[in-house]
């Protein structure tokens, strides 16, 4: 078995099935690591993955690179774009790679001969070379991915809510920590007594 074909099988595993896109991250992921020089599905944390979606193509991703929300080496930066970023961050060196622009008509002509174009995708995404796959762009990034990591054991408790906050995602206004969501930059609000907790709760 090939590393590409373990790795697939891997993915469809972890994701209960195989599908273009799963194929395109795996695909990418080892890209990366080849250009990169890391040894991938890597067991330490050297490479660090911007994904541009979630899905499908995360996971093959994540199954290729060993990158991780787990490790903390995996971030979703949700621009519902199939690429994503590769950071050696030993070597701080980023590369962005994207599917090319044709590479479903690419993979049309690869395999024509298939049921569907989900299917001529499925089976070109595994055999068409990677310059026909993707491309691949040297990038500074415009964040501090020293930021993003931070440091392994810092926690503060936020002055409002008194919630533990990990790796100083806090803000500091007038003197007090907060956490992001009491500083109100917040994704949720507490649904005022509907539906019942009870009600919730009996449902498990
Ligand atoms: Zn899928
Ligand atoms: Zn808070």
């Amino acid at each position: 078995m090939t590393q590409l074909e373990a790795l697939l099988q891997a993915s469809a595993v972890l994701h209960i099935h195989l599908c273009p896109r799963q194929i395109l991250g795996v695909r990418m992921g080892m890209y990366a690591a080849e250009i990169l020089r890391i040894e991938c599905p890597q067991t330490q944390k050297r490479l660090f993955t911007f994904v541009e979606t979630d899905g499908c193509f995360a996971d093959g991703i994540s199954v290729a690179t060993g990158c991780t929300l787990g490790h903390r080496t995996l971030r979703l930066m949700d621009y519902g774009k199939v690429a994503a970023t590769f950071v050696d961050t030993d070597a701080e060196q980023s590369i962005r790679i994207r599917p090319r622009l044709d590479v479903r008509s690419r993979a049309a002509l690869c395999k024509p001969d298939e049921r569907s174009r989900w299917h001529s995708q499925l089976e070109a995404y595994q055999v068409m070379p990677l310059d026909e796959l993707f491309e691949v762009e040297a990038v500074f990034l415009s964040i501090s991915i020293e930021d993003i990591i931070s440091r392994p054991g810092v926690r503060v408790n936020c002055s409002i809510c008194g919630e533990e906050i990990l790796n100083e995602r806090e803000s500091i206004i007038e003197g007090s920590m907060l956490c992001r969501a009491c500083t109100g930059d917040v994704y949720y609000h507490a649904a005022t007594g509907y539906p019942p907790m009870s009600k919730l709760i009996s449902k498990f």
